[in-house]
């Protein structure tokens, strides 16, 4: 896999506008950093306001072009070809994604790139299975609903699973007949870049996929937000980004689908499966270094297991092996970069502040020189109102905490602004459903985490996002609809 790693270099990363990438002067252009390495890997042309506006443009025009005349069929066809061609180009891709964010080149292949090109695959199916509402009322009158593509979708991205997000936007939009203005996280920017080739060979018509780069405020994110030819924005990214998108996106009142921060809970009952728990909540807690806006980075024990969970979490942490993301022994990465990395270490500084004992981790290891790697860190004897409890660290980083009753703890998971996932874990059936049922989230899992099913909906409530996406979910917002009734 090292050979890999030295074949397959950095790209540089142009805007993909109408159909072609677009040369860039050298003072727009700004260099990307391999986090594994601190290594310079290949430079971002940012885009300017005017070529911002180009995109929009582009894909405004494409809504009226030969995009607008192809079947449903025809959409189907070629996103299944673009997931066939992410998968004959899954090596490559998966060395961009882990160049760009230090992730373990494995993870990245199975996590990032295949399921990319699986949300292709599904969107492809989906589309041609579905049927409008019809209601018949009582010979009076025939309803029936049509729909058509919301227009131009902005999809500004996080950097976490950089082409897996951006994938699980583009496939449903292209499958509802709208286009895109793609912009990908300032710090992962390759496998956009690539997508965008990708997609222009499957067949998508110039100017309906267009890929800017750039930074959030006076840039690339902002002059999308704010442009009034943005019919609807698509966001995966911080709580606190969401809302100064939502306030660019008031004045022209767009329609916007967010999927934001979390502070997920893990529920461990004292009769669930402890192997199983400890096995799964390894990743839960560590997987993608635990950048996983789904990990679950607050765990909370019945008082009876805890010791012994912590036993033997504590020692699987440990044998997690922290390195090279193209050697195939690597468990866990880098984190995404410098200023990331800075945050979690203070996060660290925190806890101990607030009184909280390291049980592992809490530090950089010892044999690596380079690269922005934080050991797997578990954290125990915080109080519940302390700040690593409370807030988002999207690091290697859980606190993990007891409890004694079902009520005790469903408050403790509900004590917080967020709301996108969580993890229970019984064997008692009835439990299971009843505190599943109480629990503030957008999507919770039983004695499992992270199994997936792309027809179900996905996202969180709370200050975890608006909106669902997910198998129809995501028709109802890169569609519009309209009623249209009869007389009989
Ligand atoms: P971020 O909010 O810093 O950046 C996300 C994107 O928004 C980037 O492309 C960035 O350039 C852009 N952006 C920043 N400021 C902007 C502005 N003012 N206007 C327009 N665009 C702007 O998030 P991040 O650090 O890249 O990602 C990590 C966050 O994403 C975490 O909070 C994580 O929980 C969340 N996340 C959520 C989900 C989910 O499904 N709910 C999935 C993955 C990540």
């Amino acid at each position: 896999m090292q050979q890999l790693q030295k074949a397959v270099k950095g790209i540089d990363c142009q805007n993909f506008i109408n159909g072609q990438y677009i040369e860039a002067p050298e003072e727009r252009k700004f260099l990307n950093i391999n986090p594994a390495t601190e290594e310079v890997i290949g430079w971002v042309a940012e885009a300017t306001q005017q070529e911002v506006d180009q995109a929009v443009k582009a894909a405004k025009a494409a809504l009226k072009g030969e995009w607008s005349q192809y079947t449903v069929k025809q959409r189907s066809q070629i996103i299944r070809k673009i997931g066939d061609l992410i998968l004959e180009n899954v090596e490559e891709l998966a060395a961009l994604e882990a160049l760009d964010t230090g992730k373990p080149y494995e993870l990245a292949l199975e996590m990032d790139i295949k399921r990319a090109a699986h949300n292709f695959h599904f969107f492809a199916d989906y589309v041609t299975s579905l049927g409008n509402e019809a209601y018949h009322q009582d010979n009076i009158a025939l309803h029936y609903s049509i729909t058509r593509p919301v227009g131009v979708v902005a999809m500004i991205n996080p950097w976490n699973l950089p082409l897996l997000l951006l994938t699980w936007k583009l496939a449903p939009c292209l499958a509802a007949g709208s286009t895109a203005v793609m912009k990908p996280a300032e710090l992962t920017p390759m496998t956009a870049t690539k997508l965008a080739a990708l997609c222009k060979e499957a067949g998508v018509p110039d100017g309906v996929v267009n890929v800017v780069h750039g930074f959030g405020s006076d840039s690339a994110g902002a002059f999308l937000s704010e442009h009034p030819q943005v019919d609807a924005i698509t966001f995966t990214g911080e709580t606190r980004t969401g809302t100064v998108i939502m306030k660019a996106a008031a004045p022209t009142l767009k329609k916007v689908s967010f999927e934001l921060g979390g502070k997920n809970p893990s529920i461990i009952f004292a009769d669930s499966d402890i192997d199983e728990v400890v096995e799964t909540t390894l990743h839960s807690s560590f997987r993608n270094q635990g950048q996983v806006c789904l990990c679950a980075s607050r765990i909370y024990v019945e008082r009876s297991i805890m010791d012994i969970f912590l036993d033997r979490f504590t020692a699987r942490t440990k044998e997690l092996v922290i390195g090279d993301p193209f050697d195939s022994n690597t468990n866990i990465g880098s984190v995404v970069g410098k200023e990331h990395y800075e945050k979690v270490m203070h996060y660290i500084d925190i806890a101990k502040e607030e009184g909280g004992t390291i049980l592992t981790g809490g530090k950089r290891p010892d044999h690596l020189e380079k690269g922005y790697f934080i050991e797997p860190t578990i954290i125990v004897g915080l109080p519940e109102d302390s700040r690593c409890i409370k807030e988002e660290i999207f690091g290697p980083v859980v606190t993990v905490m007891p409890f004694d009753t079902e009520e005790e703890v469903i408050a403790y998971a509900n004590d917080t602004t967020y709301g996108l996932g969580a993890t229970i874990w019984t064997n008692d059936l009835r439990r299971a459903h009843r505190v599943a049922g109480q629990i503030e989230a957008g999507i919770v899992w039983v004695n499992t985490w992270y199994l997936r099913d792309l027809r179900t909906p996905f996202g969180g409530m709370k200050h975890s996002g608006i909106g669902r996406e997910g198998g129809a979910h995501s028709f109802e917002f890169y569609c519009e609809l309209s009623n249209v009734t009869i007389k009989l």
